[in-house]
Formats: structure tokens, sequence, C-alpha cells
């Protein structure tokens, strides 16, 4: 009998909680000779979550959860939740049932099938999301793949089944900043992508605010990319070398015309523009200094409160 461990981060989702499990409660049904483990990672959340999730838990033994001491994001509960699953094949999932349960099927079947290691899904459409936030993931997605080595698929989810080794392997990338999307495609491996329209969340709403998703974005192109650091080395160059042709036209003619006083506008413009690239430039270096310095502080990427990994109890706090 195979055991999937499924993976769930869960933040603020008291109502999606019952709800996904009634769903998957489905779909084990429909799958043969497997067991599922459910991880349910409470990532800090202020609602009743970890209530509803350990209400589950008392019926369900394979329900098993972890609940951090407080809000840590979603890449930090993943991780949490993979490095306690021990099933033969491992899920990430979201709560919301914006990952479709019934994929899970499907994924089992070619995993089984085939000597594939991982099944990723990736979202054909943006169907249901802001107009804006679908450019500006668009534009994420070009940025990224032109400055990185490793290269992520645009629309790609989070949802996904790995073997039990390449798991393994992602649990070796403990990095602090992390960005799952980057991690999965770092350790390699071979995978198959499955398609899929977009799901509106059932209830509650998006953790996921626009300066999230900045936030996020500038994560993903720094975490697997220095090359922003080239690009402003680059512009401090070109710049280099426009100056000396200025200071050349500057004395030649200084020495055919004379010296006359004048350029103030041009010159405050110049003045401008370069201090603004040298604090653009100053801006980059200092996002990888920062990154640099939180890793080297090897802070836990995450604290648990509480778990129900190893005793059974049975009592609901
Ligand atoms: N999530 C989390 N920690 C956070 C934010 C989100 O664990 O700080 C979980 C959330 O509960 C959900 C999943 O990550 O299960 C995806 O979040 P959401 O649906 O808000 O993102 P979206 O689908 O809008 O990208
Ligand atoms: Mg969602």
């Amino acid at each position: 009998m195979d055991k999937i461990s499924i993976v769930i981060p869960c933040y603020n989702e008291e109502q999606m909680v019952p709800l996904y499990y009634n769903e998957m409660q489905k779909i084990q049904k429909k799958i043969e000779n497997v067991k599922f483990e459910y991880i349910f990672v409470n990532d800090g959340s202020t609602d009743k979550t970890l209530y509803e999730i350990k209400k589950i838990s008392v019926r369900d033994n394979n329900v098993k959860y972890i609940s951090f001491s407080r809000n840590f994001g979603k890449e930090a509960a993943m991780y949490a939740g993979l490095k306690n699953s021990n099933g033969d094949f491992v899920v990430v999932m979201d709560v919301d049932l914006q990952d479709p349960p019934e994929l899970l099927i499907e994924m089992y079947n070619i995993i089984k099938e085939k000597d594939i290691d991982c099944i990723a899904t990736r979202r054909k459409t943006r169907k249901g999301e802001p107009k804006l936030r679908s450019l500006f993931s668009k534009i994420f997605y070009k940025i990224i793949n032109k400055m990185s080595d490793v290269k992520i698929v645009d629309g790609a989810r989070d949802y996904r089944m790995m073997k039990r080794k390449m798991v393994q392997e992602i649990l070796k990338v403990t990095e602090y900043n992390r960005f799952s999307k980057g991690i999965f495609e770092f350790v390699g491996f071979n995978k198959i992508w499955i398609e899929y329209d977009n799901v509106e969340r059932k209830e509650g709403k998006t953790k996921w605010s626009f300066i999230k998703l900045f936030k996020y974005s500038i994560e993903g192109i720094t975490a697997f990319s220095t090359t922003p650091l080239v690009i402003s080395a680059l512009i401090g160059i070109i710049f280099c070398i426009i100056s000396f042709v200025m200071i050349l036209v500057i004395i030649i003619k200084t020495l055919v015309y004379g010296n006359a006083t004048s350029g103030w506008p041009s010159l405050v413009c110049i003045i401008f523009m370069i201090s603004g690239i040298q604090l653009f430039s100053l801006g980059i270096i200092g996002e990888y200094l920062s990154k640099t310095y939180l890793e080297t502080k090897n802070r836990p990427i995450y604290i648990v409160k509480e778990d129900n990994l190893l005793n059974d109890k049975k009592e609901i706090k």
C-alpha cells in the first residue's frame, strides 16, 4: 500500500479546512490501495483554523498538524510540512480548493505508471484574477526567466506530487529566504506538467496583497540570479565611458572656443541622473546584502508552538 503525504499550509482558513477535508475524503475513496496522510500546517492563524484542524484530527488518525508560533509565510509552512512528511509520495496543496483535488488521482496514476519524479501543475488561464495582477505576473516571469539559470514556468503552482527522493533533496536546501518555485526547479529530476483552468477560491480571501506579491517576486529574482548586480555594474561602465567622452569634448571645446560659463541646466540634469543610478545600484547591492545578512544569522525557518506528530492526543484545547 502506498502512502501519500499531503502538505497543506493554512493561514486563517477556518471556513476552508472542513470543506477541504470533505473533498479530499471523496478523492481518497476513489484511489485504491493508497493511504493519505494529511499534514496541516497552521501558519500562525488568528482565527479558528487550528481548532478546525484539531477537530478533524480527533476523528481521523491520519490527520497530523503542526502549528507555528506566528505567521512565517507559506514557504516556511511548506518546508515544515515536507520535513515532517514520510510518505512514498508527497503532495503540496492549498487548502482553498484552488488546487483541484481530482487532479490527485491523475497525478498518482502517472507517477505510478511512468518513471517520473514529479508531477507539477500549471494554470492555463488566469480567469477571475485582476487584470493588472495577471499583467505584472507575466512581466515577472519574463524577467526572472531572462535572468536566472533555473527556468520558472509561467502559471506554475506549488501544487505537485513528488517522489520521496526529490523531497529529500528539497529539504537539503535550507536557505532562510525560500522561493519554492525556484527550489523545485533547482533540484532538477524529471517532471511532467499538467494543466488546468484557474479555479476561484471557495471561501475566505487571498492572503496575497499586491505589495506581498511584489516582495515575493523580488525574492524570486534575487534568490536565483545575481544578474541585477551585473546590470548595475554594466550601467556604471557605460556611464564612465560617456563621462570620458564628455570630458574630452569639453576640453577640446574650451581650447578652441575659450571658456564660456554656460550649461548649468544640463549639469543639474546629469547630476540628478547619475545620483539616481547610483542609488538604484546601491539598492540592488543592498538587497543582496540584506539577504546575506539574514542567511548568516541562521535563524530557524519556522518555530513550532504545538503539533500532534508523535502523540495521538484525543482532546481539543
Ligand atoms: N498561506 C499560508 N501562509 C501565508 C499565506 C498563505 O500558509 O502567510 C496558505 C493559505 O492558507 C493557502 C495557500 O497558502 O492554503 C495559498 O494562499 P492564497 O490562497 O491566499 O494564495 P493565492 O491562491 O491567492 O495565490
Ligand atoms: Mg488560493
